[in-house]
């Protein structure tokens, strides 16, 4: 009876918690530690409210005939494109160029016919979820996307965690956002969005307290608005610069930020190579998502000479086994303003496939790098590579690990394959709070030898092997049998965890 509630319950939270309840029976996880891990110390969600511009919307079919004699409207500037096929209208656009609008109809000149939308308010819900302290401030990225929840972003936070104790920086999990598609607003709405937003947060962030970090559908552009809001009117306004990190390098922000989680991937997968006495050289990969991470991680991956041969993005599907290259896709994708959606779809030097074929394509490695829950059982079952390494956070689902597992599939769990972006925060933060900038090179050097050597103890956790050298000690961490490495990296978080707990004890 109770296996079936607890079975009808499943959620994303729930599901995201199964490698932590797995890992804490594992070691014997100290029970109040347990208690103080299982749900967040703080759920925050919240509404943010702005009036948005005008808008250019696209006249149902039906409607169109009644203005089939409606004269073209040359509008030369002030239009902005949206990936839903409006166009919000700057300024006034509208009343300097010539016009003709018949019951507030337009007929852009080579688009077809629009109506005027008046300005309108909305209202958008937003949420920070603050999971654990007990290793440093709160901390963990901002997140817009149509597709957010409570439970999701319960369990982005918690997997922060995971990934700061992982990365062994003074941190501990949040994770919050806005339920938007970001691509149907102008950047001067968003702005207005992330300060309003900001606004409602200022309470619960601060250098020592929260800091948010770019997520998806989110960047340094969007940093440096919250950064404003966060210390208008301050005096000592250069303390403050820590409250977020991912902003731009020209005002605070630290060199190779953006790259830093493609870098941090990049970096795991040679070890995995390495460990093997191979090379990333000649490696073919499959890629899903072009996004920050996706596109970072292609372009450094393919400078140690893997090939890129298949990738998947939310509208569309390319393949080439003579290989993709990167820098080629990323400026079709990122370089061109035509390209709205900013999709790999349509990229002419490789053919279109299938989502499922996509899936099916012989390759050496996969790197999911989109959004979660992504790799479910069936595409594990079908998956021809040797090495899934995870640049998005929980793309392989509880059934399709079980799956991989049986197929003698590899895994790079995303807690270490894409903490690199949360390790160059704390760079960045560290630079923030000293006045400091240091150069590219220190910044991936730091970051190699910190990713390497917690791999290498997930590693060593994994295959039971405890060692002790020059660089690390992984004798603390080994459980006593070998165990899959999503497990192992999970005992490695909890354990440097309870470290905190068992030395510093309970506030009362
Ligand atoms: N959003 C990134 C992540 O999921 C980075 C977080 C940060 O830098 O705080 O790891």
């Amino acid at each position: 009876m109770r296996m079936l509630a607890e079975k009808t319950k499943r959620t994303i939270y729930t599901e995201a918690m199964e490698i932590f309840e797995h890992a804490a029976d594992l070691i014997g996880l100290d029970p109040r530690v347990r208690l103080e891990l299982e749900e967040p110390d703080y759920e925050h969600i919240f509404y943010v409210t702005v009036k948005l511009r005008e808008r250019l919307v696209p006249l149902p079919k039906e409607e169109q005939k009644r203005y089939a004699d409606l004269p073209e409207s040359v509008v030369t500037e002030g239009l902005e494109p949206l990936a839903d096929g409006r166009f919000i209208i700057r300024g006034k656009a509208l009343l300097r160029s010539n016009v003709t609008v018949r019951d507030g109809v337009i007929r852009l000149a080579g688009n077809g016919l629009y109506r005027l939308e008046p300005a309108q308010v909305r209202r958008f819900k937003a949420y920070r979820v603050q999971h654990n302290q007990a290793r440093g401030p709160y901390k963990g990225g901002v997140r817009y996307h149509k597709e957010v929840s409570l439970d999701l972003f319960k369990s982005l936070a918690a997997e922060m965690t995971w990934k700061t104790a992982i990365a062994d920086i003074p941190f501990g999990g949040a994770k919050g956002g806005i339920k938007i598609d970001p691509r149907h607003y102008s950047k001067e709405e968003l702005e207005r969005i992330t300060l309003r937003y900001m606004y409602r947060l200022k309470d619960l962030v601060g250098p020592h307290r929260d800091i948010p970090a770019p997520d998806v559908g989110t960047n340094p552009e969007v940093m440096g608005w919250m950064f404003r809001q966060y210390s208008d009117g301050e005096r000592e306004r250069h303390n403050l610069r820590g409250v977020v990190t991912g902003k731009d390098v020209r005002i605070g922000g630290s060199e190779g930020r953006v790259k830093a989680t493609g870098q941090g991937l990049a970096y795991c997968v040679e070890d995995w190579y390495a460990d093997r006495k191979q090379t990333v050289a000649g490696q073919t990969f499959i890629l899903q998502g072009y996004g920050n991470v996706g596109s970072n991680a292609a372009e450094i991956l393919c400078s140690m000479g893997a090939k890129l041969v298949a990738v998947n993005d939310a509208d569309g599907t390319i393949y080439n086994p003579q290989g993709i290259d990167p820098v080629r896709l990323t400026a079709y994708v990122y370089g061109n303003p035509k390209n709205i959606n900013k999709s790999i779809a349509g990229y002419p030097e490789a053919e279109a496939i299938s989502k499922k074929a996509f899936w099916e394509t012989q390759a050496d490695f996969a790197v999911p790098a989109a959004l979660g829950g992504e790799i479910n059982a069936d595409i594990a079952e079908h998956l021809k590579v040797k090495l899934v390494a995870e640049g998005a956070n929980g793309p392989t689902t509880p059934d399709a690990d079980e799956v991989l597992q049986a197929r003698k599939i590899e895994l790079i769990p995303d807690i270490i394959a894409n903490s690199g972006g949360v390790t160059v925060s704390y760079y960045e933060w560290l630079q923030n709070q000293r006045m400091e900038h240091w150069t590219e090179v220190e910044v991936n050097d730091r970051l190699q030898r910190a990713i390497k050597t917690n791999w290498r103890i997930i590693r060593d956790i994994a295959k039971n092997q405890p060692r002790h050298n020059a660089d690390y000690d992984s004798r603390r961490y080994c459980v006593g049998r070998e165990v899959d490495t999503r497990t192992a990296a999970m005992v490695l978080a909890l354990k440097r965890i309870e470290a905190h707990y068992q030395l510093e004890g309970f506030s009362q």
